[in-house]
């Protein structure tokens, strides 16, 4: 029996469901295989049904596992008649991906079914990859960074953010990708003191610093990588704070092992960067888990909870931020090992490896 499998017959067993009704694509194409846009899956402990309208008969035929496909007009009406006609009587429901709407539509038309929402219990589902599932996040990471360094010429002074963003990603689609794994963010000078900076037609200019967040999806699976680059010999100021994001990332790296708390990872890469002065500079976890989805748990962060397992693919990307100056974040993801972690991102984050 995979995790996953485990996972959820333990969660029907401790909350006496006898079906589970799954609503988010990830996770539907995680259970079933279904790459398409729009369907249902549910499941209890004998069957697996899949459900969509006609537009995705011919996909879900060719693509779902070990379930059985069904066709719905309209997809409450559909769900809520395949419920009846299997006698469910107590279903969870991945309650943040049901709207509140399809959920009272739900509700009215199965009046004699216990509708249990789950949220956390859910969470964890797919947080320990398996071996496909790893190699196709390295893909991802390949096609990503073979795409970097076709834009990487393109970072000069005079090139807007935009141009070497939009660049980046069609580089990216060329050499196979779905499509970008999310809006890639180049934010050089003190636009790069935003975490999310969006790229603007702000032209890069020389002694900038310019962080470049980019990933590309590949088969449903994402990859996610900061550079942050220096335009010209890097002054004092920018190599102290690269220095430290620097250390910051390697210390958190050194902290993960099987059975390290998400919590003490976080603050490996904390207290390097508070102890120099700049911990109020670093707003955001850690890292996050990745996967079907950019942003799936573990959470690496003070407010997160749990140890991290073999298996677990998430990022580490500490960064300090100084309004009006700029910003550095380094980011690479990592695979939990049985003896600590291996970095599956590979370019070079010495800061003499980032200067153009
Ligand atoms: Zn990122
Ligand atoms: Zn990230």
């Amino acid at each position: 029996m995979s995790f996953a499998q485990h996972h959820i017959a333990s969660l029907m067993g401790r909350m006496k469901l006898d079906a589970l009704l799954f609503w988010s694509l990830e996770n539907i194409r995680y259970l079933c295989g279904f790459t398409g846009s729009d369907g249902a899956f549910i499941l209890t402990a004998q069957e697996r049904i899949f459900l969509s309208d006609s537009r995705y008969e011919e996909q879900a035929k060719a693509e779902i596992q070990e379930a059985t496909f069904e066709k719905y007009k309209k997809k409450i009406e559909g769900v809520a008649r395949c419920l009846k006609a299997m006698k469910v009587r107590r279903l969870g429901f991945e309650a943040s991906a049901l709207t509140y709407e399809s959920y009272e539509r739900l509700k009215e038309r199965l009046p004699r079914i216990t509708l249990v929402s789950l949220t956390d219990q859910l969470t964890n589902l797919r947080i320990r990859k398996g071996t496909e599932e790893i190699g196709r996040i390295r893909q991802a990471i390949q096609i990503a960074s073979d795409s970097f360094l076709d834009a990487l010429p393109r970072l000069k002074s005079g090139a807007r953010e935009k141009t070497v963003g939009d660049f980046l990603e069609i580089r990216m689609k060329r050499r196979g990708a779905e499509s970008p794994g999310f809006p890639t963010i180049v934010a050089s000078g003190p636009r790069g003191a935003l975490p999310h900076g969006k790229p603007t037609d702000k032209a890069v200019e020389r002694k900038d610093l310019v962080v470049v967040d980019f990933g590309a999806r590949f088969q449903g699976y994402h990859s996610d990588e900061t550079k942050t680059l220096v335009l010209g010999k890097p002054d004092s100021r920018q190599k102290e704070i690269y220095d430290l994001v620097r250390r910051a990332q390697d210390r958190a790296m050194k902290a993960i092992r099987p059975g390290a708390s998400v919590r003490r990872i976080d603050a490996a890469a904390r207290d390097v960067i508070s102890r120099a002065g700049y911990g109020k500079f670093f707003g955001h976890g850690t890292g996050h888990g990745i996967g079907l989805a950019v942003h799936e748990p573990p959470t690496i962060s003070p407010r997160g909870s749990g140890v991290v397992e073999a298996g677990m693919v998430f990022s580490v990307e500490p960064g300090i931020y100084l309004p009006g100056w700029g910003g550095v974040r380094l980011e690479d993801l990592v695979l939990v090992t049985e003896q600590g972690c291996e970095v599956l991102t590979y370019l070079s984050k010495d800061l003499k490896n980032n200067i153009v």
